[in-house]
């Protein structure tokens, strides 16, 4: 579960790096290769999880870091039950305030 969750902020890395340079330079720079490894990582990754990571990127961001007991995507804070539940895997790493996924 946790190291789903490692595999998509790699994955989130990317896409942020392709999404800034489609801004800033107002075309595909060197894509070719972040595509690639975009791809590998998202081979490791199932559909589920994928397909929320993707409505969530198109808004922003789709996993954010879990500071202090607070999830970065919200600034609310993740009852410890649940901190405690996603560590050991009995609940998904899922911002219970935003939906946003947590990577712990
Ligand atoms: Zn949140």
């Amino acid at each position: 579960m946790l190291e789903k969750m490692k595999s998509l902020f790699e994955l989130q890395e990317l896409d942020l790096i392709l999404k800034e340079a489609r801004i800033v330079h107002g075309k595909e720079v060197d894509s070719d290769s972040i595509l690639e490894k975009i791809s590998k990582i998202r081979e490791k990754i199932d559909g589920e999880t994928l397909s929320r990571y993707d409505r969530l990127i198109k808004q922003g961001l789709g996993v954010v870091q879990l500071r202090n007991g607070m999830c970065l995507g919200c600034n609310l804070s993740i009852p410890i039950g649940d901190i405690n539940r996603m560590n050991v895997g009995n609940m998904d790493p899922i911002c219970p305030n935003c939906g946003i996924f947590i990577n712990l």
